[in-house]
C-alpha cells in the first residue's frame, strides 16, 4: 500500500521522543452516541432519564494517542469543545474524518485552539467526498473574502485512500458502506474504528485482518437503513474475531448496564470516557513509515 502524499511532514513535532521499546496507544472514547446525542431532546424514556452516566452520549468520536505522543482525534463532534474540556485534551496533531455528516464535523471551528497551543496547522484526513463536504460545510474557512475576526480554524485537508503515514504510525482507512454512500473508518494497528456502517465491503474485510479491538457501529437493536442493528454488529464482531469490542453510535433504546449484561464475553457497549491501551506492532510502528 502506498503512501497517498506527503502528510507526515505537516505533523508538528511530537510531544514525547521516539521511542522503540513504547508501542502502546491509547484510546479515548469521547462520544458514543448516535446523532441526536443521549439524552435526546424532551425525551423521558428510561434511558433518557437514566442517572448511570454511561447512559449520557455525545455525539461520535475517538481521541488516540500513539506511541509517540502524537495525538489524532477521529471526527470533530458538535460536542467536541465539551469533550476536550472534559477530558483536557492536551493537544490534537491530526484529525481523521469518516465523513462529512453533521455530528461526526460540527466542532470543527474549536480546532482554533489548538492552532493557539500549538502554534500550527493541523492536518486533516478522509476520503474526497468527506474532504468536499468540510470546504461546503465551513466555506467560510476556505474563503479568501473571510475577515479574520476572531480566527478562522488552520487546517489542511489531504484526500486519503490507502494507507497513509502519521509520523511513525501507519493508518488505514477501510472503507464501509453507511447505507448506499461508502465512507472511511480506520485501522490503526491491532485497533479499527468502525463507525457509521451499514455493511462492510467485501474488499475491506482483508484490511481488518488480525485487528484486535474493534469499536464498531451499532445503532439500536431494531433494523436501520445506514446503520448495524446490535445484531448485525455482533455478526461483524464474530467474523473480524478480536479479543474485545465495543458498540457505539448508540441511540437512547439501548440502557447500558442492561444491553452490555445481554451481550456476549468481550463484547460491551462503549461509553464517554472509556478508555483503552492498544499495542501498535513493530511493523505498523515504523516499516513504513
Ligand atoms: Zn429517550
Ligand atoms: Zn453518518
Ligand atoms: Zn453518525
Amino acid at each position: 500500500m502506498g503512501q497517498s502524499d506527503q502528510s507526515g511532514e505537516h505533523l508538528p513535532n511530537p510531544a514525547n521522543p521516539i521511542n522503540p521499546t513504547n508501542r502502546q496507544g491509547t484510546l479515548l472514547v469521547l462520544g458514543s452516541g448516535t446523532s441526536h446525542g443521549v439524552p435526546v431532546i424532551g425525551c423521558s424514556c428510561a434511558v433518557c432519564l437514566s442517572d448511570d452516566p454511561r447512559d449520557t452520549r455525545t455525539r461520535p468520536s475517538v481521541y488516540v494517542t500513539l506511541p509517540d505522543g502524537t495525538a489524532v482525534l477521529i471526527d470533530t463532534a458538535p460536542d467536541f469543545r465539551m469533550q476536550a474540556l472534559r477530558h483536557r485534551l492536551p493537544r490534537v496533531d491530526a484529525v481523521l474524518y469518516t465523513h462529512g455528516h453533521a455530528d461526526h464535523v460540527l466542532g470543527l471551528d474549536d480546532l482554533r485552539r489548538y492552532n493557539h497551543l500549538q502554534r500550527a496547522r493541523i492536518p486533516c484526513y478522509g476520503d474526497a467526498q468527506t474532504m468536499g463536504e468540510l470546504r461546503r460545510t465551513f466555506g467560510y474557512i476556505f474563503d479568501q473574502a473571510t475577515p479574520a475576526g476572531g480566527g478562522l480554524p488552520e487546517i489542511d485537508l489531504f484526500p486519503v485512500y490507502g494507507s497513509f503515514c502519521l509520523g511513525r504510525t501507519e493508518v488505514i482507512p477501510v472503507p464501509l458502506w453507511h447505507g448506499r454512500r461508502l465512507l472511511q473508518g480506520y485501522r490503526i494497528g491491532s485497533l479499527a474504528y468502525l463507525t457509521d456502517c451499514s455493511a462492510i465491503p467485501d474488499s475491506s474485510w482483508e484490511l481488518l485482518d488480525g485487528v484486535d479491538l474493534v469499536v464498531i457501529d451499532a445503532l439500536r437493536h431494531r433494523p436501520h437503513p445506514t446503520h448495524f442493528s446490535v445484531a448485525e454488529a455482533l455478526a461483524a464482531v464474530q467474523r473480524l474475531g478480536p479479543s474485545r469490542a465495543w458498540f457505539t453510535h448508540i441511540c437512547h433504546d439501548l440502557p447500558h448496564a442492561a444491553t452490555t449484561a445481554s451481550l456476549p464475553d468481550g463484547v460491551e457497549l462503549a461509553y464517554d470516557g472509556l478508555s483503552v491501551t492498544f499495542e501498535l506492532t513493530q511493523a505498523v510502528q515504523s516499516a513504513t513509515c
